[in-house]
């Protein structure tokens, strides 16, 4: 029996104590805290990093944990070779769930449980990976080092620290997206405005505004208080825009003020076209109104020029532009509120490869303080690793032998722990067609796609370590 046979079997052997493995991690509540001593990111993600150390120990990997930043897992003390990066942490349950989020739950093949996919699920099957090599005594001339961090949810501070400490290897990859290869990260726009005014007391005017809650995250809802209108003529705007925009709309009378809130479709703010803005909805219909020419109408009609409804590629905003590793810069105003005293918004841009300081920065900069704003933002370049080293190259022939699949290299918006890792690239563990719902309720894995990309890790380790 071959090498690959071996390990292929290994693999499928072990599928029920993976799963447990995973249901294990999955009952450790790992969403960030406040900061406790010897636990920056507080009690849960320190108690599921301890789990994740007690598991690699126990298949006798030598662990080390980095002050409860982060724990790594050696293979064997050979020169370094490849270092694999996923997390421990998860983002809060949220609502909506149909089984409990922390007693990962299987039904038909498909593992339920918050963590499951993103990045429990994929951090086990790297881990599996490794033991089987181990455990088969497959030689390897170089090591293998999984390392969990405790903090990718909430910006990553867990791999500022372990790399205050630790060079990395010669080829990273994060198994914390989908297969096959992510070897271009867009870069990061960010700006975030303000302005400030004196109560004001003409009519009719918007007396508040409420949309967004996270800067990375478009939102559905939004709603405003509009006062010295009428209802029946707020709703009669609504009706004649809410088709054209595509949001859903409710108008009620607030006292002496009226009270309108919009429905659109929230969705990642890295993919502004699959969702619909309820911010910039609602700002379209305000800006139909009859309003007084004071503080807070001028900052309704300035992002009402500058976020037209369903621009999601910053063209209004002078910074539309894509190139061929990146595609298009995506652009969507995610935050806005107004209160009696003034208001402020943020913006989440994916900057394309192209996108500099001067064509992108300094024009949406302008733009937003030429309407009147106060802005503080900042840029964060884009993250890319070539196709053609032979780093690369490897996990894709691991991937193309084990699947059947033609691999590929693709871009994306979002960013994961190798953005800024010279060499690294996300590889896996979703599958493309199937979606395992992270960061939303009822997060699932498709156990026999975990157990596909066990051993694409495997074989993806045996190509580069042999
Ligand atoms: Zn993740």
């Amino acid at each position: 029996m071959d090498i690959k046979a071996k390990i292929y079997e290994w693999i499928d052997a072990h599928e029920r104590e993976y799963v447990e493995d995973v249901k294990r991690l999955v009952a450790v509540k790992s969403v960030k805290g406040p900061a406790e001593p010897g636990k920056p990111y507080g009690p849960g993600p320190a108690a599921a990093l301890a789990a994740a150390a007690e598991m690699c120990e126990g298949y006798g990997f030598s662990v080390k944990n980095y002050e409860n930043h982060a724990v790594t897992a050696d293979m064997n003390a050979c020169e370094p070779g490849v270092d694999i990066l996923a997390h421990m942490d998860v983002v809060g349950e949220g609502d909506g769930w149909d089984t409990d989020p922390y007693v990962a739950t299987e039904k038909d093949g498909i593992l339920y449980g918050r963590g499951t996919s993103d990045d429990k699920g994929p951090a086990v099957a790297a881990l599996y990976a490794m033991r089987a090599l181990k455990e088969l005594g497959v030689p390897l001339t170089k090591n293998v080092r999984l390392i969990l961090g405790a903090d990718e949810e909430s910006g990553s501070q867990d791999m500022v620290y372990y790399y205050s400490k630790e060079k990395p290897a010669p080829g990273t990859f994060s198994p914390d997206a989908a297969f096959p290869i992510f070897n271009t990260e867009k870069g990061r726009y960010a700006p975030f405005f303000k302005k400030a005014w004196e109560t004001e007391t003409v009519l009719p005017r918007v007396k508040t505004f409420d949309g967004g809650i996270v800067v990375n995250i478009l939102p559905a809802d939004a709603s405003a208080v509009v006062a010295g209108v009428a209802a029946a003529d707020v709703e009669a705007v609504c009706a004649k825009l809410a088709e054209e925009l595509k949001v859903g709309y409710t108008v009620a009378a607030e006292g002496e003020d009226v009270k309108v809130s919009v429905k659109g479709v929230g969705c990642h703010a890295s993919m502004p076209a699959l969702g619909v803005n309820g911010i910039t909805a609602l700002i379209t219909i305000l800006a139909a109104l009859p309003l007084a020419d004071c503080d807070s109408t001028k900052a309704i009609l300035g992002l009402n020029k500058l976020f037209p409804h369903g621009d999601g590629e910053g063209k209004a905003m002078g910074v539309a532009m894509k190139d061929e590793l990146s595609g298009p810069l995506t652009m969507a105003l995610t935050v806005f509120h107004i209160n009696e005293n003034g208001a402020d918004g943020a913006i989440d841009c994916r900057a394309s490869v192209c996108a500099t300081e001067e064509n992108c920065r300094q024009v949406g900069d302008k733009n937003l303080t030429d309407a009147g704003f106060e802005v503080k933002s900042f840029m964060n370049p884009p993250h890319h690793t070539p196709a053609d080293t032979p780093f690369v190259q490897a996990l894709l022939s691991a991937y193309e032998e084990v699947t059947g699949e033609k691999g590929g290299c693709y871009s994306m918006g979002g960013g994961t722990y190798v953005h800024g890792i010279e060499g690294g690239v996300a590889f896996g563990a979703g599958f493309m067609g199937f979606d395992g719902g992270a960061h939303g309720a009822n997060e699932k894995m498709k156990i026999s796609d975990m157990i596909k990309a066990t051993k694409v890790y495997a074989m993806s380790i045996y190509n580069i370590c042999k």
